[in-house]
């Protein structure tokens, strides 16, 4: 049956509107039953394929289990882990899945679960205690498969037409791969707006919510309707047609102004008073170069690159990573084309590069710690791929989550390591290609100063800066009223580094999301910034604020709002002056 119409509060992590019908994820839990679904004919191929990537994941993740259990115990101790590589192999286990998938046409989580309780049924009669124990063992990796399925999305989400997406959450690899064709938008329980899901939703247009009530995603069904509004953080549920009517103008009206702001996409990103910023974009995949240029991005100020080792069955190597590179440096011409390195760790969390669980992600062996100090071969094999990619563009290297000068000497003393190697091979390189640091802690934006004497430039984090300054997890949605850019804290660490750079000559960028506010936009401006990278949907729009300005009038804004003891006194100033000047921006955010 139908849920009541309604209107729920929730927050707004993606700007767009949808308006469809549902498709409800379920929440996956160890010890629950998987739900039961019936899959077509044409779903008996790509049900099976999930299911062998998931038992080959399980089965490299066991293996590297054994390894580091290897190293830290005796040898001889890692039995228990064999006992479950094994059973990754079973055959009988694997055939039973698989009838179960391809005769009762049944889901592969449901599959799995069912051929296990038929085991328990049969060790249960067996009479000795050392195999009746067994059934444990097969649980448990039965288990670890469900979990890594539970990271790919089921083959419907791709092939159902047209839908919302409700779950409990996305990961942003299960958000890298939702097809926009399909999927309309979505709504979750957790994340906050600048989560690495949310961001995603950005660059690909997918309107989002977070913090819709836990009990819907069991009252939601197939024939509910809803409208979730990404500019205003609402979620309306089976609308009544007045509402419709409403969102489908509001729809019109938002779709109007950024076909207009998109007519100067040609356009330079330039002050009335002639002031020149850079704007440019922040890409995950190669494939977003070109809409990117086509919306006036110059250059590349932030390429992701963590995201091309989601996927734990293919890590790239250095020849592979050399082509995505060369690629994207020779397609950019001799546009900047700035490439960090892979910053895993926090909610970016790839199986096939670290198993090791933390308590505390985010404040853990991420991005730069966890190159240096846990996958040291990775970095090298990046780097050796980034210095060769090097000579065919205009390549910067950033490093993210620095929080001392430390790191930043260990990754010179391995690119000067590299370059020789390179140089005996005979091996075509750049030698010492620029590089920038990412100021996204508060420790790097206080030692700007000394970390802009031995770098090339900085690339201010404010994501991940206004997470470890306000000391909130970005993820986190019960604090994310605390998650303010325009804070004073923020203002001050961004002014030092622009302070820091200029003393050392160096450049300054901004490629966290506030670069992609046409609010806070200006106000970095004024503040002294360089360059914006934001997604390249969001271009447009900051563009716009920057040319409905003085320059002066940011700096003055700027030099105010530093003076402002609260978030909100420094945001009202600047959309203040935007009201006047650029009024119809407040209706696309
Ligand atoms: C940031 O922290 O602002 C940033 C751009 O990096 P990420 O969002 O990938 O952490
Ligand atoms: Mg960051």
């Amino acid at each position: 049956m139908a849920v009541p119409s309604k209107t729920i509060q929730v927050q707004a992590i993606s700007p767009g509107i949808a308006m469809g019908r549902v498709m409800v994820l379920q929440r996956h839990s160890g010890s629950s039953v998987p739900v039961k679904k019936e899959i077509l004919g044409s779903e008996i191929d790509g049900e099976m394929e999930r299911f062998f990537n998931a038992v080959s994941l399980t089965k490299n993740q066991l293996l590297s289990l054994k390894e580091e259990m290897t190293a830290k115990l005796n040898s001889g101790d890692t039995a228990i882990i064999d006992v479950l590589i094994t059973l990754t192999e079973d055959p009988s286990l694997t055939t039973e899945v698989k009838k179960r998938i391809s005769k009762n046409l049944w889901n592969v989580e449901y599959a799995i679960y069912d051929t296990v309780e038929k085991y328990a049924q049969v060790f249960a009669e067996i009479q000795d205690e050392y195999l009746k124990e067994r059934i444990l063992d097969i649980k448990d990796v039965a288990s670890r498969i469900i979990d890594n399925l539970s990271n790919s999305l089921p083959e419907d989400v791709k092939t159902e037409y047209r839908r919302i997406i409700f779950a409990p959450s996305l990961t942003p690899f299960q958000t890298a791969h939702l097809d926009s064709n399909t999927v309309l938008g979505f709504a979750v329980e957790t994340g906050s707006q600048t989560c690495h899901t949310a961001i995603l939703a950005r660059s690909m247009r997918l309107p989002a919510i977070s913090g819709i009530p836990t009990d819907l995603l069991d009252t939601l069904g197939a024939d509910d309707k809803v409208i979730i509004d990404g500019f205003a953080g609402k979620l309306i549920i089976n609308p009544d047609a007045r509402q419709e009517e409403a969102y489908r103008l509001k729809l019109k009206e938002t779709g109007d102004i950024l076909t207009r702001l998109s007519k100067d996409n040609g356009t330079r990103s330039e002050t009335s008073d002639g002031f020149v910023i850079r704007l440019a974009a922040n890409i995950e995949t190669i494939d977003q170069l070109d809409e990117a240029r086509q919306l006036g991005s110059h250059g590349v100020g932030l390429f992701r690159t963590e995201f091309l080792f989601m996927n734990p069955l293919s890590i790239p190597g250095e020849d592979e990573q050399f082509e995505i590179y060369k690629q994207l440096l020779i397609a950019s011409g001799d546009e900047p084309v700035t490439i960090r390195t892979m910053d895993i760790g926090g909610d970016k969390l790839c199986s096939g590069v670290s198993r090791n669980v933390e308590k505390n992600p985010f404040l853990g062996l991420r991005g730069i710690r966890l190159s240096l100090y846990e996958r040291k071969d990775l970095f090298i094999t990046q780097i050796r791929a980034l210095m060769r990619a090097g000579v065919f563009g205009n390549l910067r290297i950033l490093i993210p989550m620095v929080s001392s000068l430390i790191e930043v000497r260990e990754v010179k003393e391995i690119i000067s390591e590299q370059h020789i190697a390179l140089h005996n091979e005979n091996v075509h390189h750049l030698g010492s290609p620029a590089l920038g640091v990412m100021i996204e802690t508060p420790a790097a934006a206080l030692m700007a100063d000394k970390i802009g004497a031995e770098v090339d430039f900085f690339s201010i984090g404010t994501n991940d800066l206004v997470q470890y300054t306000m000391a909130i997890d970005r993820e986190n949605d019960r604090v994310a009223y605390l998650y303010k850019p325009s804070h004073p804290a923020i203002l001050q660490l961004i002014k030092l580094t622009v302070e820091a750079a200029r003393k050392n000559r160096i450049f300054v960028a901004v490629c966290g999301q506030t670069a992609a506010d046409p609010f806070m936009a200006p106000l970095l401006l004024g503040l002294g910034i360089q360059e914006l990278s934001m997604s390249p949907t969001s271009i447009p729009m900051v563009r716009h604020a920057i040319r409905a300005l003085a320059y002066s009038e940011a700096e003055a804004a700027a030099n105010k709002a530093l003076t402002c003891t609260t978030a909100a006194e420094a945001l009202e100033i600047i959309e203040d002056l935007m009201r006047e000047r650029a009024p119809e921006l407040f209706l696309i955010n």
